[in-house]
């Protein structure tokens, strides 16, 4: 096992992995911009390294300066937490040319999977079903580009074969917009991705998100541990997640797993990962792979017992999965609310400082976040500042823990979406359960009204 872990990010992911390491006896190195000096985690820490200003390019996302903040302090591994440089293969390769263990898959792994295109492509080739579409990149001639939507049929969705976090996406439904939708996306994802290539899928009317967490070591073991259902989204964005997806056959979700601890197998995959399907009519159809630790993940941590940070940790260490297949055994239901700092009603952020953090507790509560009273949420990183998750026997117990958790929590100082979470939790669609990926969305734009 390491003696010495750097975290490489930030929020409540960081006290984590902070909480991980521990837990293992690592000691961890934190690491912060001058906007994040008063982290609880930078205060609970035995070493912390200041690597640049508040925004992230001179910060989280600058490699030099994490690099020698783990050279100075003899870190023998780097963990990347989620978003920032987590799937970057440049960094990852760094960190390893530099000698550090990086606590993730290989370079050439999340290259491959940080290409939609690619991802999909290997993918098809291991036998993982995928939405209907191009075959990789669109060609640049619209005669042809044409052709394609119509053997795909319409609506389709444009996406950007470098895109993430819900953005280089574009819905075409007819003939006549085609065309030039393509090229707005493409221009588009050159310029934030740096990748203009983009590539085509029927557009799923009603599906609902579902996603397999996997756990893969280096001796070619892999797991997976069921699924989570991440279909209350907003703008692309997960909202609430939960697992097991309600109203899935178990025999559905085995056959998937098992093509998904297949394909880990085929491409060498290490670490956590997961695999993001849309779902429709009993039927998965793949749309991209995440070489990294998820928000979601607590709640897969929850009806499986299996902490997944740790076993990152251990995995990346060399060490074997710590279980097989038929020791991962799912009880009860787990649901996550991401508290945001934003207006319950508009969405527009709202950093500043927390006067009263009061979190819930009690039976099958959990909350990860780095907050506190007189926490200051800075402005300028992503306005989660953490998640309330719960477990219950049934998803019944698990929502009533739910509604009251959320009625214990007081945030004030600061706006949040706790107001909004309240109202979902009583919402008669999302308590039947299995909603689509539309249904947040339009839930919200009637409650406008
Ligand atoms: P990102 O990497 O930006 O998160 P994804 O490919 O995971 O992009 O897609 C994000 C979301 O966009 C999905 O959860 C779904 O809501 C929607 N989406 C993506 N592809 C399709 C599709 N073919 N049909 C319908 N919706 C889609």
């Amino acid at each position: 096992m390491f003696k010495k872990i750097l975290v490489a990010n930030r929020g409540e992911i960081a006290l984590r992995i902070q909480r991980a390491c521990h837990e293992l006896g690592v000691k961890a190195v934190m690491v912060y911009s001058e906007a994040d000096r008063e982290a609880k985690y930078i205060k609970l820490a035995e070493e912390a390294v200041c690597i640049g200003p508040a925004p992230s390019p001179l910060s989280y996302l600058n490699m030099p300066a994490i690099i020698s903040a783990a050279e100075v302090t003899d870190a023998e591994a780097i963990h990347p937490g989620y978003g920032f440089l987590s799937e970057n293969a440049d960094f990852a390769e760094r960190v390893e040319k530099s000698g550090f263990q990086f606590i993730g898959p290989t370079p050439e792994s999340i290259r491959s999977m940080g290409d939609k295109v690619s991802a999909k492509q290997a993918m098809i080739r291991a036998g993982v079903p995928c939405v209907p579409g191009s075959e990789g990149e669109l060609p640049d001639d619209p005669v042809q580009v044409r052709r394609i939507a119509k053997a795909v049929g319409y609506p389709v969705i444009i996406k950007a074969a470098g895109g993430g976090g819900g953005r280089g996406m574009r819905v075409v439904h007819t003939e006549a917009a085609l065309v030039n939708a393509v090229q707005m996306t493409k221009a588009e994802a050159g310029a934030a991705f740096g990748n203009p290539a983009v590539y085509m899928e029927k557009f799923l009317q009603n599906p609902r998100h579902i996603e397999i967490q996997i756990l893969a070591d280096k001796h070619r073991n892999a797991v997976y541990l069921g699924e989570r259902d991440c279909s209350m989204q907003r703008r692309h964005q997960k909202v609430i997640e939960e697992a097991p997806a309600p109203g899935i056959a178990r025999k559905l979700i085995e056959k998937i797993g098992e093509r998904c601890v297949a394909a880990c197998k085929k491409i060498g995959y290490r670490g956590a990962g997961t695999f993001e399907f849309l779902y429709e009519n009993e039927e998965f159809y793949f749309i991209e792979m995440n070489t990294r630790v998820q928000v979601e993940h607590p709640v897969t941590e929850w009806i499986t017992g299996v902490d997944i940070v740790k076993t990152q940790i251990m995995v990346a260490a060399g060490e074997k999965l710590p279980m097989t297949q038929r020791q991962v055994q799912i009880r009860g239901h787990a649901i996550e609310c991401r508290v945001n700092a934003e207006d319950p009603y508009r969405f527009t952020p709202s950093p500043g400082r927390i006067t009263t953090w009061h979190p819930p507790g009690g039976p099958g509560v959990r909350v990860d976040s780095h907050a506190y009273t007189n926490y200051v949420v800075p402005p300028n990183y992503d306005s989660m500042i953490g998640k309330i998750i719960v477990h219950g026997d049934t998803r019944e117990q698990a929502l009533a823990r739910m509604r009251t958790a959320l009625s214990e929590t007081v945030i004030e100082g600061i706006s949040t979406n706790v107001p909004l979470h309240r109202e979902l939790m009583i919402d008669a669609k999302f308590m039947a359960g299995g909603t689509n990926i539309h249904y947040l969305e339009e839930w919200l734009s009637q409650r406008q009204r």
